[in-house]
């Protein structure tokens, strides 16, 4: 969306926000505004006459001026012009001889319904794809959505990358934006950051509180990757305070995590403690038939015919997550598109030769490697994923993020996120502990060789 429009929301936004804190009538009589365009100094308004400019300027222009730094976090000043009447669009933008109201219709006034400028279109329940994967989370997102605020405050979506996280996310912020007045805001845990890092740095008062009072005053609040927020202790005490103001009014929130909550680090317990007493879900990898399934719709959305056979090759191929089933589709599009010809299982196979090749997508998942581990010590993968530190799951523990480190692509963050959420210092020290053992002892090398073969049957046949 253009700056411009971004601009028209937050100027209709603030004059709606105005329209309900003042008298009908007086806002009736005065605010025949007319938006003429904006920038990140100055907003520029048309009023009908000299007399009109005199009045707002008296009695409005710093309440308006106000309203708009509490909607973008600064200040910005209202640049007023006058529109000759002829020119006005509402035949009635006279001089109020009265106290008849000049304002035409309430529509006048009211944001016309645009799509929210900081969710992505596409990110929609109509476009996310519901496999065993996700059909918790999925289900528990429509629920939200159809009754925010109600049950499920806050709900908290975790998992790993390109699982889609954001996309179920702003799926619930477009629902709600789309089917209510309530007002969505959509922020990543970096921006809110940033956002309060600069606001702690202005130098007058209204200008901190402007930060404090957007997400204060926010309807349905979305923050998007909050373990960003670890050892950030400033932001966290911020971030708590406003989920305070939020949840008493019951406000709904929503949170992505790339892990549990319970495997944070260096966040502070209150605000953890809240977040973990709402619904809390996880996404998992889907399955063949999800990766089917969401190729098969993302070939439909972007207009391009793939065959089935091609569809398989992917999906067979490609088991990592879905960003990366997406990547090879866009690699499939961009084909068709330059060469104006139909992807062929032979092209496909071509183009993605590389990708397929890749360690990483060799389908040799971590959970496989858990599995396969945690069997051959007679454990459950969950317990490797797990807080016990007895030795005899520890060492097991230990060999699987080893092997993993070794047969996969997969960095040593997002191995220790697929272990219970361990920082990847954890995996780095196991694989060294490992290495170690390997040097002294040769039979572990063997344990470890033949473990790799049985992850690797196991890998082809699922
Ligand atoms: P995350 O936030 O977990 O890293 P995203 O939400 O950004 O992941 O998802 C990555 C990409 O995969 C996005 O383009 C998203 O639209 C797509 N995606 C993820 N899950 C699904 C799904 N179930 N159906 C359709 N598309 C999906
Ligand atoms: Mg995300």
């Amino acid at each position: 969306m253009s700056e411009t429009s971004n601009y028209t929301i937050i100027w209709n936004e603030a004059i709606n926000q105005i329209r309900s804190e003042i008298d009908e009538q007086e806002f009736q009589t005065w605010f025949n505004l007319e938006y003429q365009g904006a920038d990140e100094k100055e907003f520029t308004i048309a009023v009908p006459s000299l007399f009109y400019k005199d009045q707002i300027k008296k009695r409005y222009q710093t309440y308006i001026e106000g309203k708009i730094e509490e909607l973008i976090g600064k200040y910005v000043s209202l640049n007023l012009v006058i529109k000759p009447k002829t020119e006005a669009k509402s035949p009635q933008a006279e001089e109020p001889a009265n106290n008849e109201p000049v304002l035409p219709a309430k529509e006048a006034a009211k944001p016309k319904k645009d799509r929210h400028n900081q969710l992505r279109e596409d990110y929609t329940f109509e476009t996310y794809v519901v496999g065993e994967n996700n059909s918790f989370a999925a289900n528990a997102a429509q629920a939200i959505a159809r009754n925010p605020g109600t049950a499920y405050n806050p709900f908290l979506i975790y998992g790993g990358v390109g699982l889609g996280k954001t996309h179920l996310m702003q799926a619930i912020g477009n629902y709600i934006h789309a089917t209510t007045d309530s007002k969505v805001f959509y922020i990543t845990a970096e921006t809110f950051t940033n956002e309060f890092i600069s606001s702690i740095h202005e130098s007058t008062e209204r200008a901190k509180a402007a930060f404090k009072n957007k997400y204060r005053y926010a309807d349905i609040l979305l923050i998007d990757d909050i373990h960003f927020l670890q050892k950030k202790d400033g932001t966290q005490e911020e971030l708590f305070y406003t989920f305070n103001v939020l949840y008493d009014a019951n406000k709904q929130m929503v949170f992505t995590c790339d892990r549990a909550v319970s495997d944070l680090k260096d966040f502070n317990e209150r605000l953890r403690s809240r977040v973990g007493r709402g619904l809390n879900v996880d996404l998992q990898p889907p399955n063949y038939e999800t990766r089917c399934a969401i190729l098969r719709k993302k070939a439909n959305a972007s207009g391009i015919t793939i065959p089935d056979e091609v569809i398989d090759l992917v999906s067979k191929n490609i088991s990592t997550n879905i960003r990366d089933l997406e990547s090879a589709l866009m690699t499939l599009t961009a084909y068709t598109d330059l060469v104006g010809k139909p992807v062929t299982l032979e092209i496909a196979q071509q183009r993605l030769k590389d990708v397929f090749a890749s360690p990483r997508q060799s389908n040799i998942s971590i959970e496989i490697i858990q599995r396969v581990t945690a069997e051959k010590y007679h454990l459950s993968p969950n317990d490797l994923k797990g807080k016990k530190r007895t030795q005899s799951i520890v060492y097991p523990r230990q060999l699987a993020m080893y092997i993993c480190k070794e047969i996969t692509e997969y960095t040593t963050t997002e191995i220790g996120q697929n272990f219970g959420g361990r920082d990847h210092t954890t995996v780095m020290y196991s694989c060294q502990r490992i290495e170690d053992i390997i040097k002294t002892d040769p039979t572990v090398d063997s344990t470890v060789q033949s473990l790799i073969r049985d992850i690797k049957d196991y890998s082809v046949k699922s």
